[in-house]
């Protein structure tokens, strides 16, 4: 399948991967807009929010788990981070593949652009 994400969860594109498991892979933003910026990726190919199925929510629940986590580990979860799914076009969505942006390490302006 020619998806961007796909090839980097399957090891055919490099990326500084930070976390795997059965479901989920996380890796640095190629383009960061915040000191850390990080992508949580579930492996299940999904192309955005809207085609989420009942079937999704334990993946979806342990996306968000594995973000806080990451958080944690990063060191950013007192001072606080945000997570964020864009979902199509008019949201800024660029790789039709769903992941969350974990983003933190600098003050986080609100409400985004
Ligand atoms: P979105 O715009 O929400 O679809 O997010 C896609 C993100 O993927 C952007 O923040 C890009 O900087 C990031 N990205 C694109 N190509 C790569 C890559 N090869 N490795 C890591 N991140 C990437
Ligand atoms: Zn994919």
């Amino acid at each position: 399948m020619d998806c961007l994400f796909c090839k980097i969860i399957h090891n055919q594109i490099p990326a500084n991967i930070s976390y795997r498991d059965s479901q989920l892979v996380a890796f640095d933003d190629i383009n960061p807009q915040s000191p850390h910026h990080k992508l949580i990726v579930p492996i299940k190919h999904i192309v955005t929010l809207n085609a989420l199925q009942p079937e999704d929510k334990e993946l979806m629940g342990s996306l968000v788990l594995v973000a806080s986590k990451l958080a944690d580990e990063l060191k950013i979860a007192e001072e606080g981070y945000r997570l964020v799914i864009n979902c199509n076009s008019g949201a800024g969505q660029t790789v039709f593949h769903i992941h969350a942006h974990l983003l933190g390490g600098r003050q986080l302006g609100w409400p985004p652009g």
